[in-house]
C-alpha cells in the first residue's frame, strides 16, 4: 500500500512518461509533442508601444509565468525541463503573434499567491496559468482574455461518501492553494471548513491520497487532470460552484501588450489553433472542447 501511494503521488508531480507500478503498466497519457499544433511566428509583429515587448526584444526572449504541476494545463517535465499543457499552448500562440517562436520563450514557475507581485516586479512579461480574472486582481494587474472558463470543484478519494458539494464541508479538512480564488471562497463562504493552504495543488493532492486532508478544492479543469492521472484513487464530487474566467495576466500599465494579446487570442480562436491546442492537451482529461468565451476588452 505504502509503495502504491508513493508511486501515485509521484505520478502527479512528474510529467508522467515514467512507468510506475507493476511492470508493463502503460505510462499515463500526456500531451504528445507530435499532436501539438505549431504557430506561425509573425515576422512583422503588430505591437508597438509596449514597454514589456520592447524589453523582451532587447533581451532576445520572452519570460512567461506559468504553473508546473497542473496536468494537461501547465506541467514541467522534471527531466527535460520542458513545459506542456493547454496554458503553455496559449502562451506560445500569443508569443508567436508578438514575434517570438518557442525557442525564444523562457517559462518561469510562479505559484498562485505570487502572480501579482511577479507581474508588478517585471519577473515575468505575462502570465498564463489558470489565472481567474476578477476586479480585485484588476487593481494590481491587467488581464487579456478570457480564453477559457472553469468552475470551482471538489476532488475526493474514490470511496468518499460524505462530500457531495460545498454544503458538506463543515468540519472537513479542505486543502487549496494560498492566494487562489477557491481558497478565498471557502474562507469567506464556508467558514466551518478546516481550511489548509499550500503553495501548490499537487501538495494538496498528495495529502488527499495519504489521508491528511478530506478534499482538494480548486477549478474543475485542474482537478480533472489530477483525477485522470489516478482514476482508481480520486474522483470529482458534485458540480462546479463558481465561475472562473481564465485571463492572461499582464503588467497593469502596459495596455498595448494587453490589446495585442487580446488580438492574438481572437485570431487563434478563429483560425482553429485554439481548438487544436485544447484537443491535444486539456481534451485528454476527457472533456470535449467548449466554445471559447468572448474576449472582454476593457
Ligand atoms: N483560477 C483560480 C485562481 O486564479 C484557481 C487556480 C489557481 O490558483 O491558479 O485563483
Amino acid at each position: 500500500m505504502r509503495r502504491f501511494v508513493t508511486c501515485s503521488a509521484l505520478l502527479l508531480l512528474l510529467a508522467a512518461p515514467l512507468g510506475c507500478g507493476k511492470p508493463g503498466t502503460p505510462p499515463a497519457k500526456g500531451p504528445q509533442p507530435s499532436s501539438l499544433p505549431s504557430y506561425q511566428v509573425a515576422t512583422a509583429p503588430a505591437v508597438t508601444g509596449s514597454p514589456t515587448v520592447d524589453a523582451a526584444r532587447g533581451r532576445g526572449h520572452l519570460v512567461i509565468g506559468a504553473k508546473e504541476d497542473q496536468p494537461y494545463l501547465g506541467q514541467k517535465d522534471p527531466a527535460s525541463g520542458v513545459y506542456s499543457g493547454f496554458d503553455i499552448e496559449i502562451a506560445k500562440m500569443v508569443a508567436a503573434d508578438l514575434g517570438f517562436g518557442p525557442d525564444r520563450i523562457e517559462f518561469k514557475t510562479i505559484a498562485s499567491a505570487n502572480r501579482e507581485t511577479a507581474l508588478q516586479n517585471g519577473q515575468v512579461d505575462y502570465y498564463v496559468g489558470t489565472y481567474t480574472i476578477n476586479d480585485n486582481r484588476k487593481k494590481l494587474v491587467g488581464f487579456a482574455g478570457p480564453y477559457f472558463v472553469a468552475g470551482q470543484g471538489l476532488l475526493v478519494r474514490k470511496h468518499e461518501s460524505g462530500i457531495t458539494g460545498p454544503q458538506d464541508l463543515a468540519g472537513k479538512k479542505v486543502c487549496s492553494a494560498a492566494g487562489s480564488t477557491p481558497y478565498q471562497r471557502i474562507q469567506q463562504q464556508y467558514p466551518k471548513a478546516k481550511l489548509v493552504g499550500y503553495d501548490t495543488y499537487s501538495a494538496c493532492v498528495d495529502n488527499l491520497i495519504t489521508g491528511q486532508v478530506d478534499t482538494v478544492t480548486t477549478d474543475n479543469a485542474i482537478l480533472q487532470g489530477y483525477a485522470a492521472k489516478v482514476p482508481d484513487e480520486l474522483r470529482i464530487a458534485g458540480q462546479p460552484f463558481s465561475t472562473e474566467p481564465y485571463g492572461i495576466g499582464t503588467p497593469k500599465s502596459d495596455t498595448a501588450l494587453r490589446g495585442a494579446i487580446d488580438d492574438a487570442l481572437a485570431r487563434h480562436e478563429q483560425n482553429g489553433d485554439w481548438k487544436k491546442a485544447y484537443d491535444a492537451t486539456l481534451g485528454l482529461s476527457g472533456v470535449p472542447a467548449p466554445t471559447p468565451p468572448a474576449i472582454q476588452r476593457y
